[in-house]
């Protein structure tokens, strides 16, 4: 597939998150420029710019483009700022919070998984932190954080990333049951944490010590 092709059918997906409410420029600049197709296991890269989440392999899956575009929004960070991801995944929200100057690390717990989506990061040089492990205790040697962006569906919000959490951030985790989910967004005003949330989003579940059991996973 030509790169023109590509160009059109994301220019295709950006219109249909603008025309879902999505506003913020550096959210959809960031979208323009990363190739999503990259991202995407062969077998769907005819797809990777439907507005869908796809399978990337393990039972996992790429989120939907208007979910990346929704929490990237709801993360409210600039240039320079520190997020830190729990669910590398596929890497393309990474590599989109990299592209608007976000100084990301990510924190994956399936090693595969992983191994793929720091090739395709490298691919693409953008510079992101990464490394295999349980998202939930979140990762203490560099915090604070300015953000921190959950993309597995959470039963509760882990504590220790409320914690980890700067002055003034916010964390976007999506809570709720195995089959449906809010994301909640959380800003952190000293010792309170201010909630709202957006309903009916779909999350593959987040594993770990403080997340779901990983037994029938
Ligand atoms: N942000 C990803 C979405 C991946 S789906 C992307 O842009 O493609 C969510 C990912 O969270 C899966 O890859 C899953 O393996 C991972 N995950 C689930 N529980 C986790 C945990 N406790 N710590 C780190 N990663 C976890």
């Amino acid at each position: 597939m030509t790169v023109r092709r590509h160009d059109e059918e994301c220019a295709e997906m950006l219109a249909i998150i603008t025309a879902r409410g999505i506003t913020d420029q550096r959210v959809i600049s960031a979208m323009r420029a990363v190739p999503r197709h990259a991202f995407v296991p062969e077998a769907f890269v005819g797809r990777a710019y439907d507005d869908t989440a796809l399978p990337i392999g393990d039972g996992q899956t790429i989120s939907q483009p208007y979910t990346v575009a929704f929490m990237t929004q709801a993360l409210g960070v600039k240039e320079g700022d520190k997020v830190l991801e729990i669910g590398t995944g596929s890497g393309y929200q990474a590599a989109v919070l990299a592209t608007m100057g976000v100084r990301v690390f990510s924190i994956e717990r399936n090693h595969g998984l992983l191994t793929r989506a720091r090739k395709v990061l490298d691919q693409q040089r953008l510079r992101v932190a990464t490394r295999v492990g349980d998202g939930t205790v979140g990762w203490n040697e560099h915090a604070p954080y300015n953000g921190i962006i959950v993309t597995a569906a959470a039963p509760d919000i882990p504590e220790p990333l409320l914690k980890q959490l700067a002055d003034g951030g916010h964390l976007v985790i999506p809570v709720g049951e195995m089959e449906m989910q809010s994301i909640v967004i959380c800003t952190r005003r000293g010792d309170d944490y201010l909630k709202r949330e957006e309903h009916g989003f779909k999350f593959v579940p987040l594993i770990g010590k403080i997340g779901w059991s990983g037994k029938t996973n």
